[in-house]
């Protein structure tokens, strides 16, 4: 320990991993394996560090970047984001700083001045400037704590975020065999922590792989009727004022239904890789800054997206993938509080998929690898079981049936649907019989449901001996049997990418009557109604909280904004709704209880200490003892004055799916 190691933790010895926690940080304990990975690196070694969004990564290397002598060096492809994550460390009274290519010349020698003056605990680089030889002689000139080589997954070229960058970061264990390297990453397939593992030389690292369990997320998928509506009901009446994050796929649909929730009062914004890097700077500025504020986006908007208070995440088109459909809706609730995972997807969206695979200029490798994952997450919509079993099935866990996913809180009645499925099947039959044409979905429910159309007459289709047998079932019932016989594997999507069915070998164990195919029922007829107790507690305090906390609690909102805006920097930094209710549940009274609040270390302790206690001992019932009212500004106000110190991400993702 040098003298100058952290003023937050002034000590003569090197301070225990649990004191730094505590009087840095504010938190009691460690949660999960925080405790192991922390001695692990603390004592020299490597980790590989799997924990999904919000698990707690970011303690992983901060607290023994506070022990070990020396700079942490954090590897981050997420330029835009590092003004950020040095702000909030520094909150916390932790000397951080970072190094990109959007400095100019003179800070950045300060940086390298503080750097080599051992004056820096953390020191977040970018990959591409870590790499470049200047940069790597002037580490190579002062004390390196650690490597912490943050989003790991980024190495994986098969994954939507690979940096070609990240390939050339085995170096480090080279260079400096010495320091200890920390990989970490919420991307959690066996294959990407294998290719982790292989391309950054982490063979000898100690591997800890956290459960991908995400309890406060409530999971529902709903079938898509009017999604426009769907998803405007969903934010309106459930989410109203809260922060989401809307994905879509293609970028005319993100601007869409941006100005469609707009035009009805929701405070949204669109965002994909076309818009030019100024205004996508702006849009994750307000949606970081801003409360309430809903991003419409591509898979582009996402990586990094650090905000604790997401309370939705709404897909309104298919993903490609289940592990991108869990990292993309892992962004909601990082802070612990109830949060919402919801999509809408119809057979549109995988006919539209499979046509993807087809036209994409992959290989056929590639192309089978595509159509499996797409399998997996048609196989996760259709489920009549847990929605979290299912998906962490994926990961390789398995749990009990959850309780807070919509068919654990109202199980899918099931039905008989094995005639059902052998009017279509053998309908698809005769169809593929015809061989010189070839139909989808639609042609065949217009036969099996009687519909006589142009082209229903133009091919004589009601010739068929299966013509209008399938009266019984409407348009609508017969997609929800489409889509479920596809995810079953009794019914496929031909090559081609035109969205024809065609059957598989498993098709003739129920054309045969070998097999019974139960089917779900309430996905056939109605959306399903939003699961009562996956309610999320809006930003006020739960239920059980009297009518004096909420008082508080919105007092102390108040105040935070205040202080944030004042400050320049996003509210969750200076502190956590998490601590704003327990301090309004407990009204601490003097220093010492205010710093056993989860939440409060002694610098942030130090810097508003003060002004807490002086809110808290208000009396809430008097109107004249109010907090600083909010700022009244609109915070969709575009006046939101550019940041000189924000710097652009000249990385960012483009967003595949266009
Ligand atoms: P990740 O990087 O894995 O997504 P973070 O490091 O951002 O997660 O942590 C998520 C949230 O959990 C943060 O608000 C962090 O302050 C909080 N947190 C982390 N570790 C603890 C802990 N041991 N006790 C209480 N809160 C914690
Ligand atoms: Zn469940």
């Amino acid at each position: 320990m040098t003298a100058t190691k952290p003023s937050a933790a002034p000590r003569t010895a090197a301070p225990t991993p649990l004191a730094v926690l505590r009087q840095v940080f504010g938190y009691d304990s460690f949660r999960g394996q925080q405790g192991e990975i922390i001695d692990q690196v603390v004592a020299g070694g490597d980790a590989v560090v799997l924990m999904p969004t919000g698990g707690g990564k970011s303690l992983c290397y901060q607290v023994p970047a506070l022990i070990r002598q020396g700079t942490a060096v954090v590897v981050s492809p997420l330029i835009a984001l590092m003004q950020d994550q040095v702000d909030a460390v520094r909150q916390l009274g932790i000397r951080a700083d970072f190094l990109n290519s959007t400095q100019d010349l003179t800070t950045r020698r300060q940086v390298e001045r503080a750097f080599l003056d051992g004056r820096l605990d953390l020191l977040y680089v970018a990959p591409e400037r870590l790499l470049t030889e200047p940069c790597l002689e002037l580490l190579g000139a002062g004390q390196i704590a650690l490597f912490a080589i943050d989003e790991a997954h980024c190495v994986s070229q098969w994954g939507h975020d690979f940096r070609p960058d990240y390939l050339g970061l085995d170096l480090l264990g080279r260079r400096w065999p010495q320091a200890p390297r920390v990989a970490l990453t919420a991307t959690a397939t066996a294959a990407t922590r294998q290719e982790i593992v292989e391309r950054l030389g982490l063979d000898k690292a100690r591997q800890f792989v956290a459960s991908f369990d995400r309890p406060n997320i409530c999971y529902r998928i709903e079938p898509k009727t009017q999604v426009k509506e769907q998803l405007l009901r969903f934010v309106t009446t459930e989410h109203a004022g809260q922060a989401g994050i809307v994905y879509a796929l293609s970028r005319a649909s993100t601007e869409e239904l941006a100005a469609y929730l707009s035009d009805h009062g929701v405070r949204a914004l669109a965002y994909h890789a076309g818009l030019e890097a100024e205004r996508r700077r702006q849009v994750q500025r307000r949606f970081l800054r801003q409360d309430g504020v809903v991003v419409v986006a591509t898979i582009a908007f996402g990586m990094g997206i650090d905000k604790p208070d997401v309370r939705f995440v709404a897909h309104v088109d298919l993903p490609k993938s289940v592990e991108g459909y869990y990292q993309e809706t892992g962004r909601a609730g990082r802070d612990g509080q109830p949060a919402e995972a919801w999509m809408a997807y119809g057979l549109g969206d995988v006919v539209q998929l499979r046509r993807f695979i087809a036209e994409s200029p992959a290989d056929d490798l590639h192309r089978r690898l595509q159509t499996r994952l797409l399998d997996a997450m048609l196989g996760l919509c259709e489920t009549p079981g847990c929605r979290r079993q299912n998906l962490l099935a994926y990961f390789g866990e398995t749990i009990a049936a959850c309780g807070n996913c919509d068919t654990c809180l109202r199980p899918p009645e099931t039905w008989d649907g094995t005639v059902a499925a052998q009017k279509l099947l053998s309908t698809v039959f005769r169809l593929e019989r015809e061989r010189r044409q070839h139909f989808g979905a639609g042609q065949t429910i217009d036969i099996l449901r009687g519909k006589r159309t142009p082209r229903v007459e133009q091919h004589h289709h009601d010739q068929l001996s299966t013509w209008g047998i399938g009266q019984d079932l409407s348009e609508l019932e017969w997609r929800a049997v489409v889509r479920q016989l596809l995810a079953r594997g009794e019914l496929a999507i031909g090559p081609g990418g035109h969205g024809v069915l065609v059957l598989t070998p498993d098709s003739g164990e129920v054309l045969r009557g070998r097999r019974t195919v139960q089917l779900r029922r309430d996905v056939m007829t109605r959306p399903a109604k939003p699961p009562r107790s996956a309610k999320p507690s809006s930003v006020a305090p739960s239920d059980e909280a009297t009518g004096e906390q909420a008082t508080m609690f919105e007092r102390l909102r108040a105040w935070r904004a205040a202080t944030a805006k004042a400050k320049g920097l996003p509210a969750y930094v200076v502190f956590h709704d998490s601590t704003l209710r327990a301090l309004a549940a407990s009204l601490p009274t003097d220093r010492e209880g205010l710093a056993g609040v989860p939440g409060i270390g002694q610098a942030k302790l130090e810097a508003y200490g003060d002004a807490l206690l002086e809110l808290l001992s208000a009396d809430p019932a008097d109107p004249h003892d109010q907090a600083d009212p909010p700022d009244p500004t609109d915070p969709a106000d575009p006046q939101d004055p550019p940041d000189p110190t924000d710097p652009t991400d000249p990385a960012d993702p483009q967003d595949q799916a266009d």
